[in-house]
This record gives C-alpha cells, sequence and structure tokens, in this order.
C-alpha cells in the first residue's frame, strides 16, 4: 500500500485515478485549488487545498503526508483558452512543475507519473502515431506540455527522478457506477457537448469542419475510456516504483471515431438525436489523431477494453443523466 500525492485529483482524470487507487488499497492524497477541480469529487483520501505555484504549499503537503509518489494533473487544458492566455498556460503548466519538483527535490525526490498528451505532436504525417513521431505541436497548449516532458528529461539526468509522461489521446466517458464524471466549465469536449445537445441543453451542438479529408468529411479522434486511462497510471505508476527509470507511452485505442460516427452513437446509447449547426473548422484541428499503442501494451499492460465508443457513451450517459438531473 502506497500513499500518491494526486496534484489535481480533483479535477476529471485525476479523480478517476484516485478511485482506482483507492481499489486496490493505496491512499491518494489530493492536492488541488479547486480552481477547475471539484470537492466533491475528492472522496477516497484527504483534500489538501494548495496551488501548486505555491512552494510553501506543497512544501507543507509534502511534509504532512510523506508521499511515496507523486501524480500530476493539474493544467490548463483548453487549447483556445491557451492560444488567447498564453502567460496563463506557461505559469500553471510549466512554472507549476517547476517549483513541484522543487518541492520534491527538498522532500528526497519520488517517481512522477505526468499527464501528457497527443497535442505535443501536432499535426503528424503519419497516423497511428508512435511515439518515435517527431514532436511539433501547434498550441500553447501542446507546447506547454511538450515543454515539461523536456523538463523532466533534464530534471531526470541530474537528479534522478523516475517518470512516466502519459500522452493520452481523446480522454471520454465516466466511472461505470455513475459516481464521477466528466465536469468541465466552460465545457469544450465533444462527447458532453453532443450528449447536451442530445438532453435538450443550451440549444444545437456547434460541428467544427465537415470538409476534412476523412471518410465523411469530419474529424477522427481516438476516443479512450477514462477509467482505461486510470489502469494505465497505476501500471506505470507500479513500473515506476520497481525501479524504471523513463516511460512515454500513448494511450489511446490504435482507432478512432469521426464527429458524424460519435453523434450517430450518442442517437443509438441515449434514443435522442442530438441537434448540430456545422460551422466552420476549428483552427487547430488536425484531421485524423489515432495513437499507436504498441509501447504502453507492451510495458504497461495497456488493454483499453472500455474503450468501445458506444461504452464510453453509456457510461458518461449514466453520470450525465444525475449530473444534469434528468
Ligand atoms: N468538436 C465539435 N463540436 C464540439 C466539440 C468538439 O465538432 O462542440 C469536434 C472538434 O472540432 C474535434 C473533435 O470534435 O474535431 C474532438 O474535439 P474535442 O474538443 O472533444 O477534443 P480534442 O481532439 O480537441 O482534444
Amino acid at each position: 500500500m502506497a500513499t500518491i500525492l494526486v496534484v489535481g485529483g480533483a479535477g476529471y482524470i485525476g479523480a478517476h485515478v484516485c478511485k482506482a487507487l483507492a481499489a486496490r488499497g493505496d491512499t491518494p492524497v489530493v492536492f488541488d485549488n479547486l480552481s477547475a477541480g471539484h470537492e466533491h469529487a475528492v472522496k477516497w483520501g484527504p483534500l489538501v487545498r494548495g496551488d501548486i505555484r505555491s512552494p510553501d504549499d506543497l512544501d507543507k503537503a509534502f511534509e504532512a503526508h510523506a508521499p511515496d509518489a507523486v501524480m500530476h494533473f493539474a493544467a490548463n487544458i483548453e487549447v483556445g483558452e491557451g492560444q488567447r492566455f498564453p502567460l496563463r498556460f506557461w505559469e500553471n503548466n510549466v512554472s507549476g512543475v517547476v517549483t513541484l519538483l522543487g518541492a520534491m527535490e527538498r522532500a528526497g525526490m519520488k517517481p512522477l507519473v505526468f499527464s501528457s498528451t497527443c497535442a505535443v505532436y501536432g499535426e503528424p504525417e503519419i497516423v497511428p502515431i508512435t511515439e518515435l513521431e517527431s514532436c511539433k505541436p501547434v498550441s500553447v497548449y501542446g507546447q506547454t506540455k511538450r515543454s515539461v516532458e523536456q523538463l523532466l528529461d533534464n530534471v531526470a539526468l541530474v537528479d534522478g527522478v523516475r517518470y512516466a509522461a502519459l500522452r493520452y489521446f481523446n480522454a471520454a466517458g465516466a466511472s461505470p457506477d455513475g459516481e464521477i464524471g466528466e465536469e468541465h466549465d466552460p465545457e469544450t469536449h465533444l462527447i458532453p457537448n453532443a450528449l447536451k445537445a442530445a438532453a435538450g441543453i443550451g440549444g444545437q451542438m456547434k460541428l467544427f469542419g465537415t470538409d476534412y479529408g476523412t471518410r465523411d468529411g469530419t474529424c477522427i479522434r481516438d476516443y479512450v475510456h477514462v477509467m482505461d486511462l486510470a489502469d494505465a497510471h497505476l501500471a506505470a505508476l507500479d513500473k515506476l516504483l520497481a525501479g524504471e527509470r523513463k516511460l512515454i507511452a500513448n494511450l489511446g485505442t490504435g482507432h478512432g471515431a469521426s464527429v458524424l460516427e460519435v453523434l450517430q452513437a450518442v442517437e443509438k446509447v441515449t434514443g435522442l438525436k442530438p441537434p448540430y449547426d456545422v460551422h466552420p473548422r476549428r483552427p487547430g484541428d488536425a484531421p485524423i489523431l489515432s495513437a499507436d499503442i504498441s509501447y504502453a501494451r507492451e510495458m504497461l499492460g495497456f488493454d483499453p477494453k472500455r474503450s468501445d465508443i458506444e461504452q464510453i457513451i453509456e457510461d458518461a450517459w449514466r453520470f450525465h443523466k444525475v449530473a444534469w438531473k434528468l
């Protein structure tokens, strides 16, 4: 049994990882300033309210809980916001990790699992994307995440921090028991927005672009169930605790669904047709992104068994029906 400091553990992916940690007997200590996360999603261990940019807040958390490892989720994630407010992203996503690593250094370096993203690749030439693809992020968000990967590489050489950078494709779905799920404000992601439209909340969904060179003209993304992501985090953590020095792994499924296919799946699962308006392309959207997950399969035993698109939507719908009081 281990104590894990889960930075940003009140957020979407962090909370699901906390649930998975607790289910196997580990103690997740959530460190979160609740700027985007939710207090009601902290259910499996103590909550330390603190800011990742504050060395003092972090030192106190390390002193009080003496974690065996750290998982880091706290970051600004909305791509459009990053383009408008780059300083905010560099401050939280990069400076925040510098401050976190400083606190880890003072407390004694522990293994670190870091939330990275397929946005580090930008618009790749070849899909499915392997980890060997060159990283040419096209958004501020992707640049900040890639910068942290490089920062970790530098620090690992000198301070010996053992780390995993997990490059998520499109995290989606919810805990199958409906206990926790995706609650962003504002919500920009496709599946919750399509479910909202189907439920008659907030009017038509905006569909960004029908003129891509894909099978139906809409963007293709690799949707991966948040509980499958949680399993991969536990596997990465175990590898690091067992002595692995560095892991960089894509987490997706290896295949993808188009926006129109997601809308069809939403209709099939809910029995409700999501109304939508066609809008121009959203800046920075690549036509197709999907992961080659051979490395994660081999290194982490990764098996995205809940990531069928209808299963994802079914679990998300179960959560949202309660959250939206339908
Ligand atoms: N999308 C859309 N309408 C929305 C949200 C997303 O048409 O309200 C499209 C978006 O342009 C992209 C895909 O759905 O092609 C997935 O977008 P999302 O924001 O969920 O994830 P991303 O791939 O940007 O991380």
